[in-house]
């Protein structure tokens, strides 16, 4: 067989790191419950919570190889994967550069924990490279970013900010969540840590809650010294689930940023829809950093109602696409994220993030787009 690094996607998606059924020559990866594994005369030590099982050393290749890494961990949760990794190089004195825009529980750790570890933090005022310059220390360890960002799909230059990293001998990190690894491929820039909520693409099913991070060896050791203490080990049955899922990622992503451009022409033409958000479109504000740095826009789009129209009443009304939170499965959900995600914001902060109180965001799943777009037509013609 090739290489893993000359292999195509799907390939890598259906193939790397599966186990072998020596014993009944199964097609799929037998599944190891054990906890219990022997302790003498073996090379390795393995126990869940040292995030060494088969199950997940086998997830973890085809992980790392999505990443084009050499080593990757998974979690219980995209959390465990965020929190771990920034505690893993994070110390007391030691300072942090954060996105002004995060995911709501990054931005939640951050602010309601860091100050017990005695851990400094900077949000930069803006997506711009030069505000993440501005706020850079002599104490500042590490420099976090997500890309494309919730809700408005608004990018950072990857590359700008792991040039920046660099220079100054700090550890560079994304939340690669939004984009995939189909879509958006980070250490082509020259990022050090890829960090995903696997609930999200990966799982693809809206059935799995579980998180992973990509990176060279040296710094999956230094966050598997701290994931260990942390205990934040996915379940092996659940390892199994995910290894199954990304068989799929690439054909569900491709299909979801078809329809997501679809539907965001669609949308853009609309005489009820005021504003699109969607990086594939040339009216978005960062279109030609998306062309410079993703493979692919994503199936994430957002979009504003005309004044006048109840987006609550809108939602309710539609038969097809669900109203709920989270995102990326196959199914086609939204929410206003004014009264989910950003509901605990006052409305002042919310106009300064420029997030309307009729911003609906659309995760785009595989559906046909001409049903999804009748929904919405019903949907609006009931109003
Ligand atoms: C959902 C999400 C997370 C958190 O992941 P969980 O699996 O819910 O812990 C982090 N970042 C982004 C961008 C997300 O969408």
């Amino acid at each position: 067989m090739k290489k893993t690094d000359q292999l195509g996607i799907n390939t890598i998606c259906t193939h790397v790191g599966e186990l072998k059924d020596e014993q009944f020559k199964g097609a799929v990866s037998p599944i190891y419950l054990s906890s219990s594994y022997q302790f003498y005369d073996v090379d390795v030590k393995r126990y869940p919570r040292y995030f060494n099982t088969p199950n997940q050393e086998a997830l973890c290749k085809k992980i790392a190889a999505l990443e084009k890494t050499e080593n990757a961990l998974i979690f219980g949760s995209g959390m465990a994967a965020i929190s771990t990794s920034l505690m893993a190089f994070l110390h007391k004195g030691d300072h942090v550069v954060l996105q002004e825009t995060l995911y709501g529980g990054t931005y939640n750790l951050v602010i309601e924990e860091f100050n017990k570890f005695g851990i400094e933090y900077t949000f930069t005022e803006s997506l711009e490279i030069e505000d993440f310059k501005k706020v850079i220390r002599s104490n500042t360890k590490v420099v976090f970013i997500e890309t494309p960002s919730n809700p408005l799909l608004k990018l950072v230059d990857i590359k700008a900010v792991a040039d920046l990293a660099k220079k100054h001998g700090i550890v560079s990190m994304i939340d690669n969540t939004f984009a995939s690894p189909i879509n958006q491929t980070p250490i082509d820039f020259g990022i050090d840590i890829m960090i995903h909520s696997a609930t999200k693409y990966m799982g693809g099913h809206s059935d799995i809650l579980a998180g992973a991070v990509a990176a060279s060896n040296e710094h999956i050791d230094k966050i598997w010294n701290i994931a260990k203490n942390f205990g934040g080990s996915l379940s092996d049955f659940t390892v199994w689930m995910l290894e199954r899922s990304i068989k799929t990622m690439n054909l569900r992503v491709k299909c979801q940023n078809e329809n997501a451009l679809k539907m965001a022409n669609y949308l853009e033409q609309n005489p009820n829809v005021d504003k699109v958000y969607y990086p594939g479109l040339e009216s978005h504000e960062n279109h030609e950093l998306a062309k410079a740095q993703m493979k692919g826009f994503g199936g994430m789009l957002s979009f504003e109602l005309k004044e006048g129209i109840d987006s609550m009443e809108f939602q309710r009304n539609l038969e097809l696409i669900k109203p709920s939170m989270s995102l990326a499965g196959v199914e086609s959900t939204l929410l206003s994220p004014s009264q989910t995600s950003h509901a605990l914001l006052s409305p002042e902060e919310r106009a300064k993030q420029g997030i309307k109180d009729g911003l609906i965001r659309f995760s785009v799943g595989i559906e046909e787009v001409e049903d999804l777009i009748a929904d919405i037509e019903q949907a609006i013609e009931k109003l």
